[in-house]
């Protein structure tokens, strides 16, 4: 299948590093989702929402046609809505350290999100600072607002029924003679069309029984995956990759991860 035409640019891929993380924004880097967050408080509300999210698994409903409604049900002004997650969004309890580490270790982190990157951008520099939010690449959508204030989401990829097709982000690290190691870390929906694509995929599951979407996917799926509830144990496993002390499959089967036979 022909690779879905990008509305925006990307920036520059990382070409000499051999690690690469790239990571799910909503929910993963963050304690929660901010989307849901807007939806559940200021839009239609968490039961219509969570109904949408199962008929997005269950493929009935794209994450792009399913996701517009939720945004669109949000009256609040776009700065509005940054300023309600800049004063409720809280980071993972174990980010700080990853980050900290992956960055004495010249390990790129990026950000692939199906939000918004302005909104992304405002709560990473207010969380952990503008300097190194400056390092962090953010591969997300965009928004227009129009004169009257009116906002909409721009998708990445418009003809794609997951609006960011996530894979895209990753798959110019294969065509890479030196075949960087890259990682992948997401909770939900959105993260479905990555979740193949990376050499060590870490899953969130923090949520009750039935509510971590992507660990649902994966099962359903038979994909790898890593298990974690925070960044602080997930960076022990991906410190044993990066010193060679285990191989990608290996870190895959081992006691966090959960393997569908
Ligand atoms: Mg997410």
């Amino acid at each position: 299948m022909a690779a879905p035409q990008s509305t925006l640019p990307y920036p520059p891929i990382h070409k000499d590093a051999p690690f690469v993380m790239l990571s799910d924004w909503d929910g993963t880097i963050t304690t929660f989702d901010s989307n849901d967050y807007l939806t559940d408080n200021y839009g239609f509300g968490y039961p219509k929402r969570r109904d949408m999210n199962k008929e997005i698994l269950s493929g009935k409903l794209t994450f792009r046609d399913g996701f517009r409604e939720m945004l669109k049900s949000i009256p609040e002004s776009f700065e509005e809505c940054k300023q309600i997650l800049k004063d409720n969004i809280t980071l993972d309890l174990g980010f700080r350290k990853f980050h900290d580490w992956c960055k004495e270790n010249g390990i790129p982190i990026i950000i692939v999100s199906s939000g918004m990157a302005p909104l992304i951008r405002a709560v990473l520099s207010n969380l952990i600072g503008e300097e190194d939010a400056k390092n962090i690449d953010i591969i997300a959508n965009d928004v227009r607002i129009d004169q009257t204030g009116k906002w909409e989401i721009i998708f990445r990829h418009p003809e794609s029924g997951y609006g960011h097709d996530k894979s895209q982000a990753i798959l110019p690290y294969r065509d890479l003679p030196h075949s960087p190691t890259l990682f992948f870390f997401g909770d939900g929906v959105s993260d479905m069309s990555a979740a193949r694509h990376a050499d060590v995929l870490f899953v969130k599951n923090d949520k009750g029984e039935g509510l971590n979407d992507l660990a649902e996917y994966c099962k359903m799926e038979g994909i790898k995956h890593i298990l974690f509830k925070d960044f602080s144990q997930a960076l022990p496993i991906v410190q044993s990759v990066v010193k060679g002390e285990k191989t990608a499959e290996q870190v895959l089967s081992g006691p966090s991860s959960e393997v569908v036979v």
